[in-house]
């Protein structure tokens, strides 16, 4: 007989490790017993030597679908006789190295309980098991357990007791395990003037709900990480309706369909994008659509964002639905709504109903977006439920020295994350959004928080972007004049994009980082965007860049994109450019230019993308971001496989556009089809970033290439460029796990200040 302590860790709370061990344990006749622990399960096991090679060996290979062991450690240690096995009451400490799981859509078992009659759970809107279910979005604190859950005010019936208690049933130690009797519940309610009335509860509010949308009313659907917006997907009317009380224009709006078989309606759905509908994460996944008729839900768009029930409320919505309309249940630009009343305050002017429930959401959390390129590659758009708070590997050996100086990365200001790093691991937050609303700002702060006690950690160090106006950059300076030892550290925004795709690659040698980005606070104090950079770790250099062109009214000029176009063509043709915008004040513009007034200078790519928009007269204002570049690329994706470019010039560091914007003139003047001309602009990029890098090779002689920015959210571009370099030999990365987006920054900040940190200690 032999006695051993072994400790586990890695994400194995909250996913059923401990029942599995407890049977494991009783299989192999082991006595002793196990606990959650801040640092991991541990486990002391007492038995013959067989037997505890077996138990090894089933935690090895047969652990819980939901965990992922990081380390196993193995201690021999004195026996104790005891005489059972044991699931031992949870031990706290200050410090913690456990992953959290991330929400988990229902399970296979439980949805087959949902719809049996004889199952004692039968249609309850919130069953769950160790396998699905709530995590991220209700835990408060670690350990995970249920009371440092937001399920701690439900107490269990005798009947969900005993489950939770028996180490042979599915929920045993289910946190948010409940039941009819005694779990949470489902209201329907209306809003008048903020006066709540309530309608129906329980399978009576669901069943009054679904008739409600297939009447073309607009509900309000409390979720996992806060509310949805639905309705009828197929109701032209109220998709406009829903449209001009959400002051949404033309961003298209994600879908939820019955099941697979319906999105195959609707969609091409590869093998691998089926694949990734039915994980256990279901994010919305962008789909080429099959026919236009989804016009009013995705106009003037390839793809439709869709998505597949992932709750059991949404699977009892969808018993007689088959697809909705389902998007953040959000004000424009604030944050999605998490608790009843914010929602009923706050959409009230959009929804008619709202079908709300008594389990609290504790960290919100928006609906992932991801979409398949290159065949088999997945694509993270954003980075939330499903997702977070999985951590991203900072280094891929496994000997590396632990990093010990915990990293706040602040993120940028758009589509804001942001990043805590603990060990050499990093934790890149849920979307935060838009950090310049007010609402939203309060809930980056909030979230900071929120992850700091969940990971146990304190930063010692803050990496932030180099914009001075940023609210995150403004975020990090309150912080270090509250905390007088905080190591700041300012990140160049394009360094930090290069970064995030070194970062989920590994790469530790020096790389040619192009990024093709909107907006990004140059180290001149330029708006850069059209950057090719030599990345080193924790420094870079600029190599070349999209010649500056001015920016007329600067932010404005990011809504009315004539502005930038007027620029690009004053810029060439002097005055004889007026003529081309008959109905635009330009002389106002053209008087800015010349005076140089609120005129920044930029190389950005984004705003090239919105110059060629108006100039082939495409469209000259946008209501949502990259609007204009999401168009252009769908007038380029017509199977043409024309490689016909434009002109360009290189002189010093610049890239001259001049003779391509002439080109695009000329062919607009001609008559040729906005395809055609969007085809070759897309080609023609791809031609200079072939040219640059070869250029940049041939004096450095580094040949791996890093693509990231939100221009390459663009797939057409993306793949142009990774193909015409792979022909040439570059290995070439660009991002997947975050997003190329402003959404990535945070995680390249983190990898920055990281290098930075560790060179300083060698120091
Ligand atoms: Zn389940
Ligand atoms: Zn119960
Ligand atoms: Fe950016």
């Amino acid at each position: 007989m032999k006695r051993y302590k072994i400790i586990i860790s890695g994400r194995v709370q909250g996913v059923g490790f401990r029942p599995t061990i407890y049977r494991y344990a009783l299989q192999e006749k082991l006595k002793g017993f196990v606990l959650n622990t801040t640092n991991g399960v541990v486990v002391e096991i007492e038995g013959k030597e067989q037997n505890i090679k077996n138990f090894l060996k089933k935690i090895k290979t047969q652990s819980p679908k939901q965990s992922k062991i990081a380390k196993i450690s193995i201690q021999k240690i004195e026996q104790k006789y005891d005489r059972k096995f044991l699931i031992k009451k949870s031990v706290l400490s200050k410090k913690s190295s456990l992953e959290i799981s991330p929400d988990i859509s229902i399970c296979d078992d439980c949805k087959r309980e949902l719809f049996s009659k004889n199952d004692r759970r039968y249609l309850y809107p919130f069953i769950n098991c160790t396998n699905c279910g709530p995590r991220f979005t209700i835990i408060k604190d670690v350990p995970y357990d249920r009371k440092n859950t937001t399920m701690h005010e439900f107490k269990m019936c005798e009947m969900c007791k005993k489950e939770y208690a028996d180490p042979a049933n599915r929920r045993f130690h289910a946190q948010p395990d409940a039941c009819w009797d005694c779990g949470p519940d489902v209201e329907l309610v209306a809003s008048k003037k903020l006066k709540v009335k309530s309608l129906n509860k329980g399978k009576k509010a669901i069943q009054k709900t679904i008739e409600l949308l297939k009447k073309g009313k607009i509900v309000a659907i409390k979720g996992i990480g806060g509310f949805h917006i639905a309705c009828d997907a197929t109701n032209d009317e109220v998709i406009k309706k829903l449209r001009r009380r959400k002051n949404r224009p033309d961003k298209p709006f994600a879908v939820m369909m019955k099941d697979i078989n319906t999105v195959k309606k609707f969609c091409y759905v590869s093998k691998e994008e089926e694949k990734i509908l039915n994980s256990s994460e279901k994010p919305i996944v962008l789909l080429k659509k099959k026919y236009s008729t989804q016009d009013t839900v995705a106009p003037n768009n390839n793809s439709l964002g869709v998505m597949i029930p992932y709750t059991p409320l949404h699977c009892l919505l969808f018993q007689s639905i088959d697809l909705l309309v389902m998007t953040s249940g959000n004000k424009q630009d604030e944050p999605i709504c998490k608790t009843n009343d914010e929602a009923i305050k706050e959409l009230s002017g959009i929804c008619d109903y709202f079908l709300i429930h008594n389990r609290d959401i504790y960290n919100r959390c928006d609906d992932s977006i991801v979409k398949v390129q290159n065949k088999n590659d997945l694509v993270i758009i954003r980075r939330s439920r499903g997702y977070v708070p999985n951590p991203i590997g900072l280094t891929r050996s496994v000997n590396a020295k632990q990093s010990k100086t915990s990293i706040l990365a602040a993120g940028a200001e758009l589509k804001n994350t942001f990043c805590l790093t603990r060990g050499n691991e990093a934790y890149v937050s849920q979307f935060i959004g838009d950090l310049k609303d007010s609402k939203t700002y309060e809930f980056y702060k909030e979230s900071i928080e929120n992850m700091e006690s969940i990971l146990k950690v304190k930063p010692k160090a803050i990496a932030y972007d180099l914009h001075p106006d940023y609210l995150s950059t403004k975020c990090a300076n309150e912080l270090r004049t509250t905390h007088s030892k905080l190591f700041t550290i300012p990140t160049q925004h394009h360094h930090a994009h290069i970064a995030s795709v070194c970062a989920e690659n590994n790469i530790d040698d020096k790389v040619i980082g192009v990024s093709f980005d909107g907006t990004g606070y140059g180290m001149d104090g330029n708006i850069w965007g059209g950057e090719f950079l030599i990345v080193n770790g924790g420094t870079f250099e600029r190599k070349y860049h999209l010649r500056y062109i001015k920016l007329p009214g600067g932010d404005s000029a990011v809504h009315e994109i004539w502005r930038i176009g007027f620029s690009y063509l004053y810029s060439i043709f002097g005055d004889k450019a007026v003529k081309f915008y008959p109905d635009k004040n330009v002389s106002v513009i053209k008087n800015i230019i010349n005076k140089n007034i609120n005129c920044p200078l930029t190389s950005s790519v984004g705003r090239l993308f919105d110059a060629v928009a108006s100039i082939i007269n495409l469209r000259q204002e946008i209501t949502f971001d990259a609007q204009a570049a999401i168009e252009l690329e769908f007038l380029a994706s017509s199977k043409s496989k024309n490689k016909n470019c434009y002109e360009y010039e290189i002189s010093g560091e610049e890239i001259n556009l001049k003779k391509m914007i002439i080109g695009i003139v000329d062919d607009f003047n001609k008559h040729k089809s906005n395809s055609e001309i969007s085809l070759k602009f897309h080609n023609t990029l791809a031609e200079i970033i072939l040219n640059i890098c070869q250029k940049l090779r041939k004096e450095t002689k580094i040949n791996k290439v890093a693509l990231s920015g939100g221009v390459f959210q663009n797939e057409i571009l993306l793949e142009k460029s990774v193909k015409l370099l792979e022909n040439d030999n570059f290995y070439v990365f660009f991002n997947k796990q975050v997003p190329t987006n402003d959404g990535g920054i945070s995680l390249g900040q983190a990898w920055i200040a990281n290098k930075i940190m560790n060179s300083i200690k060698i120091a």
